[in-house]
């Protein structure tokens, strides 16, 4: 029936089209909506044709010095003034990604200028190979809470912060360290025999012996692109698990 609707539709769009064509072959209604792209809205959908007229993955999967717009929304959340690193120092990325729905989405990253063409490399493997990314949008848009953001199953890079339960500067903090499906992908801690597992909303997925999606482990193809590239991953960890992490080998 859901085939069917978007079969008839797909032909009164394509009729229509053929109509506009004919009656006026100067202008087409037809054309994709570029603005999305053009604007860079991360967590928009979009389509094949708008990927191809914006100039194809060449134009949607590129490393810039940090832009005004992207450094402004940053303050005050991912990024505070440091003495260990400036604006100079990071990237901003632009990537597309596959969610599990196999719809395109728009997303971005601020990383170490270190890692930066090799991330954007990883990621256009990713959504060449269709690996699943639900979100990768800037911790900013959680005000640069990891616990929100981590719930909210995003992936992302650059957060001037501290590890979690400690006073030590995160790799995050240095843009070297990327957070992959957050939510299914789990940063399990044990203090005191007690079991704490980050974000609260992920505990269903602690167990690794179990099949979900989203999950890495070592036969998953962002392990594997990550480790071929120069990072260590979380889940390799011993005192603790972080499953959604991936730092730089320095
Ligand atoms: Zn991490």
């Amino acid at each position: 029936m859901k085939n069917t609707t978007i079969w008839i539709l797909t032909a009164l769009l394509t009729l229509s089209c053929a109509v506009k064509a004919q009656t006026s072959p100067q202008e087409s209604d037809c054309t994709p909506d570029l603005t999305v792209l053009k604007t860079w809205q991360a967590g928009q959908t979009v389509s094949q044709e708008a990927v191809d007229a914006f100039g194809g993955l060449d134009s949607c999967f590129v490393s810039q010095p940090i832009p005004d717009g992207v450094w402004q929304r940053m303050q005050g959340k991912t990024f505070k003034p440091n003495p260990h690193i400036g604006r100079d120092d990071l990237r901003h990325i632009r990537a597309l990604h596959w969610d599990y729905d196999e719809q395109t989405h728009v997303g971005e990253m601020v990383c170490n200028k270190k890692i930066a063409e090799r991330l954007v490399l990883i990621l256009r493997t990713l959504y060449e190979q269709h690996y699943p990314i639900e979100r990768m949008v800037l911790p900013d848009v959680y005000n640069a809470d990891d616990d929100v953001q981590m719930a909210d199953n995003n992936t992302s890079c650059f957060c001037y912060r501290v590890v979690s339960g400690t006073t030590h500067l995160s790799k995050h903090a240095l843009g070297l360290a990327i957070d992959v499906n957050t939510r299914y992908n789990p940063y399990i801690t044990y203090r005191n025999g007690k079991r704490r597992v980050q974000p609260d909303n992920g505990a269903d997925y602690c167990d690794r012996s179990k099949q979900f999606r989203y999950k890495i482990d070592h036969n998953d193809l962002c392990f594997k692109l990550f480790t071929q590239h120069g990072f260590r991953w979380g889940g390799d960890w011993h005192t603790s698990k972080d499953y959604q992490h991936f730092e730089l080998i320095e």
